[in-house]
């Protein structure tokens, strides 16, 4: 299994509209982060997580050629906005795209794209996805897929361990029997927002490295940073295991 970062960024994306700080005006390509995804390549079938606001530059800037299945962790913009741009990998397969998700995050979705789910549209311009709600582990092309359950303020967010692999992005707490879900990990993405001040919804750095210190994972990664994070400076800061990831990133799995 192969997983390449698509996105690393939080929900601005980085450069921020307008700003001017020193890492959203940065040349290193590192500290330029788009809206959070990842693309996991599961022999030849590609498996998209999220379908964020930056899905159609992401996949024309890692050539990404097919979309086999998406994996929803939840329903914030930053995280389903491209939902539309599926149609380019639809249309370009000429099969539907299935599309797991939640109960709750499916209700959303087709109350979002209410236009996708309406037969008059059908075959005019739209994805063609299907919406398989998940309630427990399911099983994409052969691979179990374990849905995590985290809190992230008000809104449902799912991280999902495949194998020796997890990926959780919008996060600020995990409940216990999830943190069980999450033992004995080779490489454990994790969302973490920034170094300080705290965020309600969102774990900081130090947050994210006591999840880290718990679990011990082989190796960990971070994302969904915000423009307060130098990444350079911060990699020198993270343990060892740990680091940052950036847009491009390929881990072997
Ligand atoms: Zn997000
Ligand atoms: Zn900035
Ligand atoms: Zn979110």
């Amino acid at each position: 299994m192969e997983v390449l970062f698509l996105g690393t960024g939080t929900s601005h994306g980085i450069p921020k509209i307008a700003c001017k700080c020193e890492v959203c005006t940065s040349t290193d390509s590192k500290n330029k982060r788009d809206r959070a995804s990842v693309l996991i390549q599961m022999g030849d079938k590609n498996v998209l997580v999220d379908t964020g606001p930056d899905l159609r530059h992401q996949a024309i800037r890692w050539d990404v050629d097919r979309v086999d299945a998406v994996l929803y962790t939840h329903t914030h913009a930053d995280h389903l906005f491209g939902l539309d741009d599926l149609r380019a990998f639809s249309s370009r397969q000429q099969s539907s795209i299935p599309c797991y998700c939640s109960p709750k995050t499916s209700a959303r979705i087709r109350h979002v794209f209410d236009y996708v789910f309406q037969l008059q549209h059908l075959g005019f311009g739209i994805p063609q996805i299907q919406l398989i709600e998940f309630t427990g582990p399911f099983d994409v092309f052969g691979n179990e897929i374990v849905p995590v359950h985290v809190i992230h303020g008000k809104t449902e967010v799912f991280g999902f361990r495949i194998g020796k692999f997890a990926y959780i992005t919008d996060c600020k707490e995990i409940p216990v029997t999830s943190m069980a879900m999450l033992e004995d990990l080779d490489v454990l993405v994790l969302g973490a927002l920034r170094w300080e001040p705290e965020h309600w919804i969102h774990m900081t750095i130090p947050e994210s490295l006591d999840v880290v210190a718990e679990l011990r994972p082989g190796k960990t990664y971070l994302t969904h940073m915000m423009h307060t994070v130098e990444h350079t400076e911060t990699n020198r800061k993270l343990p060892e295991n740990v680091q940052l990831a950036y847009d491009g990133l390929v881990v072997k799995v």
